[in-house]
């Protein structure tokens, strides 16, 4: 079996043009969407990924801010920077470039943007709305991941689905989502025991470890539905996922790849949730009947 590719780059056009004519309809009575976010320091990485978030906005038609502050920003000037953000009416998310430098506690920094404004998902309130199934702002990557698999028309519903990895912004919240979405979820991390029997018995198997290559065929039940999260850098520069994707799209039915895969799906999520402040802010959408995930 050769696995059809599902192409982050290809769904995260469409749905970013669906986005312009929601940008559109805000502006057209005179609100901008606007995305502030905030870096500290000078991790070239993160540099990248911010730039890529407000060149992302742009392109839409929505306003982003980029805020770089200086390593030695201490955590109580960057939570009275994000209250001033808070209080910008300009703004309707609010994101902080982690990792942060050590003086700082990320904990305090995440939890001090605004409820409404926590594009991002990171915040205790959100992350409680996630365990109830009423998340306004599912954390981008794992919402990206399961927009994939709308997009390839995978029901999940029924499906045994294996996620590795129970990372606080990728692993918990993707098992969460795909629960909710009503699939039999088994989390795998550096603990588990017999890994590999386990992925074999997925019928969708995410893989978000930071590990290359570390998901082999002989580890994946053939056509099951393959979603690499990783993204890991080779000594000579190659980008590569968590999956071995040569030999796994050979037996798996849908496969993402790496690059251009859940990476930009990840952007597009971001800034799905940031129309959703800027929508939710206007009245537009005034309910939370319609902010259940999915
Ligand atoms: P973390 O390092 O926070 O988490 C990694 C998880 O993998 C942990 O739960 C860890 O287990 C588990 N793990 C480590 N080794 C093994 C192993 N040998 N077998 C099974 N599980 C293992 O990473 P993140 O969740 O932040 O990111 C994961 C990957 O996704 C990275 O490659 C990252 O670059 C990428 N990523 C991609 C994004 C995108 O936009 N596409 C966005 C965010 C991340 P334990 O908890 O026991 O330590």
């Amino acid at each position: 079996m050769t696995a059809k590719l599902i192409d982050g780059n290809q769904l995260s056009q469409e749905l970013r043009a669906e986005f312009r004519v929601r940008v559109d309809r805000l502006r057209s009575i005179g609100v901008t969407p606007g995305l502030a976010v905030v870096i500290v320091g000078d991790d070239p990485a993160s540099k990248v990924y911010v730039r890529n978030k407000a060149r992302a906005c742009e392109a839409i038609g929505m306003h982003s801010e980029v805020h770089a502050l200086a390593a030695s920003t201490t955590e109580a000037e960057l939570i009275a920077f994000i209250s001033r953000l808070n209080t910008n009416p300009a703004i309707h998310g609010i994101l902080v470039q982690l990792p942060l430098p050590r003086q700082i506690d990320s904990r305090a920094v995440i939890e001090a943007i605004a409820a409404a404004k926590d594009v991002d998902g990171f915040a205790y309130g959100n992350i409680g709305e996630l365990v109830v199934g009423e998340s306004l702002f599912p954390p981008c990557t794992p919402f990206g991941a399961m927009k994939m698999l709308e997009f390839a028309g995978v029901a999940v519903e029924g499906k045994h689905a294996v996620v590795i990895g129970r990372s606080n912004i990728v692993g918990k919240p993707m098992a969460l989502l795909l629960l909710h979405a009503g699939a039999t979820v088994t989390v795998c991390h550096s603990r588990t025991r017999d890994l590999a029997g386990i992925v074999r018995q997925g019928d969708i198997v995410v893989a978000a470890v930071g590990k290359p290559r570390m998901v082999t065929a002989d580890m994946v039940k053939p056509g099951a539905v393959v979603i690499d999260v990783g993204i890991n850098r080779l000594p000579d520069g190659k980008l590569v996922g968590d999956v071995d994707f040569d030999t796994v799209k050979e037996i798996a039915s849908w496969i993402t790849p790496v690059p251009g895969g859940v990476g930009p799906m990840t952007i597009t999520m971001l800034l799905s949730n940031t129309l959703k402040a800027a929508e939710t802010a206007a009245g537009i959408r005034a309910t939370r009947a319609d902010t259940r995930i999915g």
